[in-house]
């Protein structure tokens, strides 16, 4: 079997077999790009090495000498020849780059006799020092797992306070070399291996050991990537980037990707080697500098960038070094960009013919839209800001605040009017207060589904997480920042930037999102490059996509916001939002103590009018759009105060006495609330609501068309399990429209339909559907129903079934297709079969989220309903569910 490919025998589409890194180069090679001659091993060497109890496979070792003989050959140079040493660097490389994967080892092949030969040859004996302490050091942590802080350690001290790295003379360099290989033989028991060959093979088993190691594991359990993918080896000829000052190494995106400039965006180090340039031994020099310092190469440079790019069509992130003002390209890939550069360079690549519109659609990831609306940082003050240090982009936003560790004084602090950042080593769901109550939340600990991360997306809450390099003494209420001598206490201003991750020190500026200053009218479309890019971007979506997107809206101004950001309708307005207005509860509150209907109907009387105007306000803003109104839903309590005080308050201004609204309220005790007196059930005890709510529609529609304004109500029955439910309210709603039409003499266009958030109505779909002529899947309903999770309480123990894997996901975040999506599907097709043209829709919360929009598409719904800023999401997912 062939485990082993030279660079020149692979190619860009074979990812699965040589990795990411190894199909890169091999790319570049056959496009005639200068790259370093190498050979990669494949994954399946890899996997075949775990079937066989970590076993190189047969074979392996041979094909991979024979490799090495033809690099040899090459390039003119001998692996382990004291005279003209062949040295190479070896590199991990998956099919997707990962964390925890073994890092790079450079200048493997060098001992005492190369390291001479080196030296000669190169008649540069600082340099071969150099590259020596640089292989003794890799290879002791990464081959050998020697703790790399005790090598820095040995490294600052010789460089005491004002050298750099470069300082260094030979003899010292060679002394630290020394220094490391006994720091080694203590540390991992070993001698430090001279022979070429042995640590050649010591290194490709680091790489294949290091697919199992915990940290690669771990980040493949949290994004899902199975185990059987395999590593790839890289096995490269050295180049040097610290041969001297003609020499250098960096790394370059082909666009900006923070903006999506169409700019070289990048740095580089003079006199370096490998990792310098990310592990910021020195300050690197941004790569419009190298235009200066080496004119022809960086000629040549931006060249190669602009090939790879069109060649690719996509971005590239490229890694180069620099050898005596020869240019060598060591790695490419498409490169991660922020949401606002994936957009523009959307569009732009689309302008300018290369690639084509579905392609630019599913380039952006529906989510990444978020990043344009909510605050950023500003970009002219963050650039002189001091940056602390950098996390995981967990939650949206950006916020400044004060340090605080503990989340009860957060959540005091912030009560005073403190605006505080919750900054703990990891949190934990007794500190949600306290995250609630900040402006971020800051953590040192844990990826992009800890509690912190998972917590701060639901609440739409600027986050970063796992931000290694800050040590929290909860003690001495003190941040330490690793590697540096900072100190922040508690109280000290910080600003944190949910949107890459980065911690500055102080409060930089932030801002509103131009987007939304667009929508609020604060500035004009005109002004607003970015506001340009995301409404052609989304109007390439509007063309594919066949799912309708609406929102879910309960005021005018909600749909006011729901209309700029493309909805094509209401799908879900919650008419109890309007009982809780102002001084309207109190009518609601006589209501529900009332004892007789007639009672009833004179409380019910005096929320009439209000409830009309606001139906009329929103159809006004819908403009003919449909407007899905929802009957009465909450729980009646939900009304009523529990206090005692605040009972004996409103007794007296209800004019009862306390015992009997006491009685009332504790006749409305339940012990499952949300299983309880709500939806329909409200409507079927006391028809009048219901009657009162359709004459408020009624009369708020034949107003508007009066006034030449389109509408479409759909009335839209909640909680229904039984179609003998959904017919009594119906009944009353086409009664009260017949009413209503007679008396104004207006004819309303309108639809009778129910929600689907009971499993029963999934189950009846067929003959509720005799009735309604839309459906609206509850999703928020149907899932707690269909696993008998109480949303209110499932906190306690949800996290801890997605944290275990139990569940892929939290159910109530992304639709579960598998069970509540039958229900769904179950839902839509016996609806159809006994009404065809049966309307069908999804309101919950999963109407925004990407994977349940492709899902709501797949089974033929006719929108998704959601939050009004999720509706660009929605659209976007809704037309890479057609692609
Ligand atoms: P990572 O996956 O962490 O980026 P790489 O394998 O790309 O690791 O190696 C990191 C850096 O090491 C490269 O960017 C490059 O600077 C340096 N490097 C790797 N191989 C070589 C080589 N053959 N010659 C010179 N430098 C190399
Ligand atoms: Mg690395
Ligand atoms: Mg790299």
């Amino acid at each position: 079997k062939k485990w082993v490919y030279l660079f020149t025998e692979g190619n860009a589409s074979m990812r699965d077999l040589l990795g990411g890194k190894g199909a890169g180069v091999a790319e570049m090679t056959r496009t005639g790009v200068p790259v370093p001659p190498g050979f990669t091993i494949t994954t399946e060497a890899c996997n075949e090495y775990y079937a066989r109890g970590k076993q190189f496979p047969e074979g392996l070792w041979e094909q991979t000498l024979a490799a090495l003989k033809v690099i040899e050959e090459q390039v003119g140079k001998k692996f382990g020849d004291p005279d003209n040493p062949l040295l190479v660097s070896v590199r991990s490389g998956a099919r997707e780059s990962m964390p925890g994967m073994m890092d790079t080892v450079l200048n493997l092949g060098l001992n005492k006799e190369t390291l001479a030969g080196l030296a000669r040859l190169t008649n540069n004996p600082r340099f071969a020092a150099d590259a020596y302490r640089r292989f003794v050091q890799l290879f002791g942590k990464i081959v050998l797992g020697v703790d790399g802080e005790k090598f820095e350690h040995v490294m600052s001290e010789a460089k005491g306070r004002d050298r750099q790295d470069t300082d260094l003379t030979a003899e010292e360099l060679m002394q630290i070399a020394e220094t490391f290989k006994a720091i080694i033989k203590e540390d991992a028991g070993v001698d430090f291996p001279e022979d070429p060959y042995e640590q050649l093979r010591m290194a490709i088993t680091a790489v294949f050991n290091s697919w199992m190691g915990r940290r690669a594991v771990d980040y493949r359990r949290v994004y899902k990537i199975p185990d059987t993918l395999g590593t790839g080896v890289n096995v490269q000829t050295m180049v040097f980037g610290n041969m001297g000052n003609d020499s250098a190494t960096g790394v370059a995106f082909t666009r900006n990707p923070a903006t999506g400039a169409d700019e070289l965006y990048g740095e580089y180090l003079v006199n370096a080697q490998g990792e310098d340039v990310v592990a910021g031994i020195r300050t690197p020099k941004p790569i419009s500098k190298l235009r200066e310092e080496m004119p022809e190469v960086y000629e040549q440079f931006s060249q190669i960038a602009k090939m790879l790019e069109r060649h690719y069509k996509d971005v590239q992130d490229v890694e180069f070094t620099i050898e005596r003002g020869k240019l060598w390209m060591l790695q490419t890939r498409n490169g991660k960009r922020t949401g606002m550069a994936a957009v523009k360079i959307a569009v732009d690549m689309v302008n300018e013919g290369l690639i084509d519109k579905r392609t630019a659609l599913r380039r952006v990831q529906p989510e990444m839209l978020n990043q344009f609306l909510f605050p950023i940082v500003n970009p002219a003050a963050a650039e002189h800001a001091t940056r602390l240090a950098r996390g995981l982009a967990a939650g949206p936003g950006a916020a400044q605040g004060r340090i605080v560790l503990d989340p009860d004084e957060a959540a005091a602090r912030s009560e005073q009017g403190e605006r505080v950042i919750l900054v703990r080593t990891e949190t934990a769901p007794e500190d949600f207060h306290g995250m609630v109550a900040s402006q971020a939340i800051l953590t040192a600990r844990g990826g992009l589904t800890s509690h912190a991360a998972v917590v701060a997306r639901q609440l739409g809450k600027c986050c970063v997480c796992g931000c290694g390099d800050l040590e929290i003494d909860y003690k001495a209420g003190a941040v330490h920042v690793h590697g540096t001598d900072v100190i922040l206490k508690d109280g000290d201003w910080i600003t944190v930037d949910g949107h890459s991750g980065w911690v500055y020190a102080g409060q930089v500026e932030t801002q509103e999102a131009e987007v939304i200053q667009v929508i609020r009218g604060q500035m004009k479309p005109e002004d607003s490059k970015l506001y340009g890019y995301f409404t052609t971007f989304l109007s390439w979506a509007d063309e594919v996509r066949r799912l309708g997107v609406r929102a879910n809206a309960d005021t005018p101004t909600d749909a006011r916001v729901a209309r700029l950001f493309g909805a094509e309708g209401i799908g879900l307005c919650r008419t109890e939002h309007m009982f809780f207005e102002g001084d309207r509860i109190d009518a609601v509150r006589e209501m529900i103590v009332a004892d007789t209907p007639e009672d009833r109907r004179r409380a019910l009387a005096k929320i009439e009018p209000l409830q009309q105007g606001d139906f009329e306000g929103i159809f006004e803003v819908m403009d003919g759009l449909p407007v899905t109104i929802r009957t009465l839903d909450p729980p009646l309590h939900e009304f009523l105060p529990h206090g005692d005080r605040e009972i004996e308050e409103l007794a007296h201004k209800m004019g009862i006495d306390v015992a009997t609204l006491k009685a009332k309220i504790e006749g409305l005790r339940e012990a499952n609330p949300m299983l309880g007196f709500r939806g329909c059930r409200l409507g079927i005890e006391y028809p009048e609501i219901t009657e009162m709510q359709a004459r408020a529609i009624f009369h708020a529609a034949a107003n508007c068309q009066a006034r030449g304004i389109k509408v479409h109500p759909e009335i839209m029955i909640p909680l229904v399990g039984d179609v003998s439910e959904l017919r009594m309210q119906g009944d009353i709603v086409r009664r009260v429209a017949d009413e209503v039409m007679a008396e104004t003499g207006q004819k309303i266009d309108y639809l009778l339909g129910t929600m689907i958030e009971v499993p029963r109505a999934a189950l009846t779909a067929d003959k509720i559907a005799t009735i309604a002529e839309f459906f609206s899947f509850g999703t928020n309903d149907l899932t707690q129903m269909t696993f008998g999770m109480s949303r209110d309480d499932a906190g306690r123990f949800l996290p801890l079934y997605v944290e275990r894997k139990l569940l892929k996901d939290d159910p109530f975040e992304v639709l579960d297709q598998e069970g509540v999506g039958q229900l769904v599907r179950m839902g839509v097709e016996r609806g159809r079969s006994t009404r065809p043209d049966l309307k069908t829709g999804i309101c919950g919360e999963h109407g925004g989220e990407p994977e349940s929009v492709k899902f709501c598409h797949r089974v033929g719904l006719n929108y998704v309903s959601c939050s009004p800023y999720r509706v660009v999401i929605a659209r976007l997912a809704a037309a890479q569910a057609v692609l």
